[in-house]
């Protein structure tokens, strides 16, 4: 009888720690939760599980203390059988293509990417060591999500830069939410009865930060997000690419300093910013576009065109164009934005089946295009947690 592995995934934030425990013959998490306010008086910690939602005040808790009031409650769902811990961790620089175990060396390489992420790393590491020290009997593993476009060719990720840049200060394209793009491709491919060998495919994660990427035989080959997840699409909060003299423009009329800038392009900007500071939520931004609302209206469309313009830019670095993914909490919901997106990619042989696009929401997941001999198109349900702990599960295989 094969036993049945477990794996607790962690994703530690500034102040939060969210995490999942996965079974490996189970798609939906056993037990999913978060702690959040970390270090204040209003820390929380809630948890689901058993189809039950359970909350619990840690005043003042750091993320060992998160840490170690769920360690029993992730021993009693894990029935003591837990494998291994899968931490994500933001930026891999171009260190690590791939999942890797947790040692002092690989600690320190993550360490020293820190200037390439410096809100994230360092947030990640900090749920890194509580959990090494809550279960340190335990192999822990960390997945990037740049990992996945380690395999971009340097026409995709060089910019026009003075080489220096690159060779000395690492400035180049990295691209994210690589785990996502992995999961939701490899979904498609399987699903799609194509082979993998010679496909080109694109795919659209859309959440709160949204990126496109371009899928060749089943590797990543260009995404739109670059040194940071700012570049690219137009985002919740984020602006996605503007103009790079904006910022002089700024600081010369306005007398910004950088992170006043900083904080208008990542915080207050997206769709945000475009619907006139309504929202900076999609499911906000349809019913306000369906009142009449000009802003909202405004916000869709920009972020659709641009949307559009971005997966036609992919479609470049691809061979042939098998499929359309779209994923993220956007994409695996809004028909709206699919069917305006894909309104304006007619030129990629792109059509949408009106009533499958309609049809898949709120989890439901499906084909949605009319039909060959268009390429298909697919919503696919994200599932990063998944995708860590297999990433977790095949490191710990191949070095036990
Ligand atoms: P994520 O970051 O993947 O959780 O996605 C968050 C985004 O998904 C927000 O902009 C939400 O408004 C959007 N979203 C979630 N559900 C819906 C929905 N039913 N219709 C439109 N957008 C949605």
């Amino acid at each position: 009888m094969t036993r049945t592995r477990q794996i607790l995934v962690i994703n530690g934030g500034s102040s939060s720690i969210k995490f999942a425990l996965i079974r490996d013959d189970q798609p939906e998490a056993v037990l999913t939760g978060l702690a959040e306010r970390l270090g204040t008086a209003e820390a929380r910690l809630r948890w689901t599980g058993n189809g039950s939602t359970a909350e619990q005040a840690i005043a003042g808790a750091d993320h060992a203390r998160a840490l170690a009031t769920l360690l029993p409650l992730v021993e009693a769902a894990a029935a003591g059988g837990l494998t291994g811990i899968g931490h994500r961790v933001v930026h891999g620089g171009e260190r690590f293509s791939g999942a890797c175990r947790l040692t002092p060396e690989t600690l320190a390489a993550i360490r020293a990417t820190s200037p390439l992420a410096p809100l994230h790393n360092p947030a990640n590491l900090l749920g890194i060591e509580a959990a090494m020290a809550v279960f340190p009997s335990l192999p822990h593993v960390a997945v990037f999500d740049t990992a996945f476009h380690q395999t971009l060719p340097a026409r995709a990720y060089r910019y026009a830069l003075p080489e220096f840049l690159y060779q000395e200060h690492g400035v180049r394209r990295y691209g994210f939410h690589g785990t996502s793009h992995r999961y939701v491709s490899q979904q498609a491919i399987a699903r799609s009865g194509l082979a993998e060998a010679g496909s080109g495919w694109l795919c659209a994660h859309l959440g709160n930060g949204a990126s496109t990427c371009a899928i060749a035989d089943g590797r990543s080959v260009d995404t739109s997000m670059g040194l940071t997840p700012l570049e690219g699409l137009v985002m919740g909060t984020r602006s996605g690419d503007v103009d790079p003299n904006l910022h002089g423009h700024l600081a010369r009329t306005l007398g910004w300093s950088l992170p006043e800038i900083d904080r208008l392009l990542n915080h207050e900007s997206g769709l945000l910013g475009l619907s006139g500071g309504l929202s900076n939520d999609m499911r906000t931004l349809e019913q306000a576009r369906a009142d009449g609302h000009a802003g909202a209206t405004l916000a869709v469309e920009v972020f659709c065109y641009r949307l559009a313009k971005s997966l036609a830019a992919m479609s470049c670095a691809l061979p042939r164009l098998d499929g359309l993914i779209f994923t993220g909490g956007i994409g695996e919901n809004s028909a709206l934005v699919r069917e305006r997106t894909v309104a304006q990619l007619h030129l990629l042989g792109l059509r949408l089946d009106a009533a499958a696009n309609a049809r898949c929401i709120r989890g439901e997941q499906g084909r949605i295009d009319n039909g060959s001999p268009s390429p298909q198109i697919w919503v696919i349900a994200t599932n990063e947690e998944r995708q860590i702990a297999l990433d977790t599960l095949a490191v710990l295989a191949a070095t036990p």
